[in-house]
């Protein structure tokens, strides 16, 4: 629309211009042609006096010749002037053209005259010609001069009308000139105004209006709503630019109301996690202090029952009851491997493994574990042996605990489920991009696990055969354990077995560092055949502080089995009391958990009393039914020496002692 329009006072406007301009072009173009008439006038006026001069020239020299002919006697000299008054005579002629009051006949008169007087020039007829001049000539003369004087008044009129006239019609065009400048000048301005008042304004005004909205401001109104063209359609634009605006406005303050009840939900959920949180944290310290709890409460008869039969097999039975005791004992160990088995895998559910990097010989623990198995292996007629395929490595930087662990889960396995034939542990490494790892293989000649079990049998309390347990034992744990562990050390474990042929069980560690010596050579060792059981004399004064007394009877058997003098206090005053009395010991062996004062706080006040005295404070062992992570810990920093978990074992015992007495 603004086009069209725009194209239509456009085209006015040129052809209001264009007629304006053309005038003036016309009205300049005939002032030109007055200047050029003016000049061919001027030119024509100077002309016409210029003749009128010569011609009074002229005919003052022929008024001479006319006076001067009567006397003229020298008939050649007549002749002469004759010719110049004929020549006289045709100029005057040719100047007649310019002047009026026909003057050609009066020359011709006085041409007839001068013949006549010319015919009467002579000595007889000097007073004829002399009447010709003085009757006809002169009054001619004086005719033609009247005659030149009326046409110089007659130029000077003629010009100087001339001279108003153009004037006036100078006049009258540059009041044309001045009209046609001023009608242009009134257009510009008039089409200047229209343009504001159609198109500049309105666009300057919406264009306002956009920006305050644009910028966020309140629009109240939106003029030239009513028009039908692009100014139109802008104005509605900017009108719903507004509604938009408005709504945005209703919108952003309905987003900032949700943001705020969202703020708010956030925050009461928070608030709900944390409590939430916090309770599975007290609930997770509940689960853990129950573990702790369970095997303590497990352990301590456990350390009992299997101490004391351990005990009671030193002594002199007969066959049955040793063969009724051999069962109690390997029952209660069995009893103790489901415990300890549950007891690891909720450790590991419950994030409480750490895994630790110590540095170790891998050939003492493979040598350890064949040895531990040998018996029973023997027992079943199997061959129980380690291939170390990379000798000269001294030491290797990795969890011994973890790796130990596996190991007696997977050779337990390969003994339980192998009737028959040999069982091979075999230690290898492998180098990888960015580090060594341990290649552990357990390789069995046993009852093997069929394909489709492979999966599963990783799955906590899984096994491959439901009659498994009903054959062989076992929770189906072991494994799930040993999978976590090595998932725990970021390795892996694969298996390969065939039914009826046997199973190789493949564990990957990665090792944080690998020592390697140049003498070792050892490829294949045959178990160690195990020490005897020899009588030991330690001969030491043991104070054992334990509550429990089935604790007390096995502790007091193993340590006089030792040949140590034992004094036994029920709980950790009741040492307190013994050591303020006066009583002096070589060790002291410490219960944690007693009633009246517990393991932590007498070891404390035993070191406290030692301070102003001369003698040391003998050392202290914690034995302690806590087997959880941070059990150790906690004893060494209530000041004791050393850690045994129960059920003690008596070997580990007699080591320790010796340990710290020396
Ligand atoms: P458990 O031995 O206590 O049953 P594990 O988790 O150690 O539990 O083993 C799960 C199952 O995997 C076993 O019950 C057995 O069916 C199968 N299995 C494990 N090791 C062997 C093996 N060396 N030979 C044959 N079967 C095995």
């Amino acid at each position: 629309m603004i086009k069209k329009i725009s194209i239509k006072i456009l085209l006015a406007f040129v052809l209001v211009g264009f007629l304006s301009i053309g005038t003036l072009i016309y009205e300049g173009m005939s002032f030109r042609q007055l200047i050029d008439t003016q000049k061919q006038l001027n030119d024509k006026k100077q002309e016409s006096l210029l003749k009128l001069k010569e011609s009074e020239a002229y005919l003052t020299e022929l008024k001479f010749l006319y006076s001067i002919a009567p006397n003229r006697l020298d008939l050649i000299l007549l002749k002469q002037d004759r010719q110049r008054v004929e020549l006289l005579l045709k100029n005057l002629n040719d100047n007649s053209h310019f002047l009026e009051h026909d003057i050609d006949k009066k020359l011709e008169a006085l041409d007839t005259i001068y013949q006549r007087i010319y015919a009467s020039a002579s000595k007889f007829a000097q007073m004829q010609a002399q009447k010709i001049v003085e009757k006809s000539a002169t009054p001619l003369f004086e005719n033609l001069e009247s005659a030149l004087s009326y046409n110089s008044d007659l130029i000077h009129n003629k010009y100087n009308e001339i001279e108003q006239i153009r004037n006036q019609i100078v006049a009258d065009k540059l009041n044309h000139i001045f009209y046609i400048s001023l009608f242009l000048f009134i257009s510009f301005i008039l089409f200047g105004y229209y343009l504001r008042k159609q198109f500049t304004k309105p666009i300057d005004d919406l264009t306002h209006l956009l920006k305050k909205a644009a910028e966020g401001d309140h629009v109240d109104h939106v003029p030239y709503l009513e028009r039908q063209d692009e100014i139109g359609s802008i104005a509605n634009a900017t009108r719903t630019l507004k509604e938009y605006q408005n709504k945005n406005k209703k919108l952003t303050y309905e987003l900032n109301q949700f943001n705020l009840s969202l703020e708010k939900n956030i925050l009461e959920r928070t608030k709900k996690l944390e409590e939430a949180k916090k309770e599975a944290e007290s609930a997770n310290i509940a689960k853990s202090e129950f573990l702790a709890s369970v095997s303590h409460e497990i352990r301590t008869p456990m350390n009992g029952i299997l101490g004391l039969s351990d005990l009671l097999l030193e002594t002199n039975l007969d066959d049955l009851q040793t063969k009724y005791l051999k069962t109690i004992r390997s029952s209660g160990f069995s009893l103790l491997d489901i415990i300890n088995d549950i007891l690891d895998f909720s450790k590991i559910e419950a994030g409480h493994i750490e895994i630790n990097s110590n540095p170790f010989d891998p050939n003492e623990i493979f040598q350890n574990i064949v040895n531990l198995y040998s018996d029973k292996a023997s027992e079943k007629g199997i061959i129980i042996s380690f291939e170390n395929k990379v000798p000269d490595v001294q030491e290797v930087l990795a969890d011994d605990v973890r790796i130990r662990q596996i190991l007696l889960n997977l050779v337990g396995n390969a003994v339980k489920f192998t009737k028959q034939g040999e069982i091979t542990l075999i230690a290898d490494y492998k180098e990888n991009k960015n580090n060594t790892s341990m290649v552990i293989t357990v390789k069995d000649t046993g009852i093997g696990i069929p394909r489709d079990k492979f999966d599963q049998i990783f799955d906590r309390f899984s096994q491959a055969n439901s009659s498994t347990t009903r054959n062989f034992g076992g929770t189906g744990l072991g494994l799930a354990i040993t999978k976590k562990l090595c998932d725990l050390m970021g390795g892996r474990i694969s298996l390969d077995s065939t039914v009826g042929k046997g199973s190789t069980f493949t564990v990957e560690v990665p090792l944080k560092d690998l020592t390697k010596s140049k003498s070792k050579k050892t490829t294949k060792k045959k178990p160690a055949p195990k020490p005897k059981k020899e009588k030991i004399s330690l001969n030491k004064n043991i104070l054992l502080v334990e509550d429990n007394l089935t604790n007390q009877l096995f502790a007091q058997a193993a340590l006089e089995g030792f040949e140590c003098t034992v004094d036994i206090a029920d709980n950790g005053q009741i040492a307190l009391d013994k050591i303020n009395e006066g009583h002096t010991y070589d060790l002291i062996l410490m219960d944690c958990q007693m009633p009246v004062m517990d393991g932590y706080e007498a070891t404390g006040k035993i070191l406290d009393s030692f301070k102003n005295k001369k003698e040391k404070c003998p050392p202290i062992i914690a034995q302690t039914a806590n087997a959880m992570k941070g059990d150790r810990e906690k004893c060494l920093d209530a000041g004791m020496n050393d850690y045994i978990s129960k059920p003690i074992d008596r070997d580990i015992l007699k080591d320790k002692i010796i340990k710290w007495t020396g």
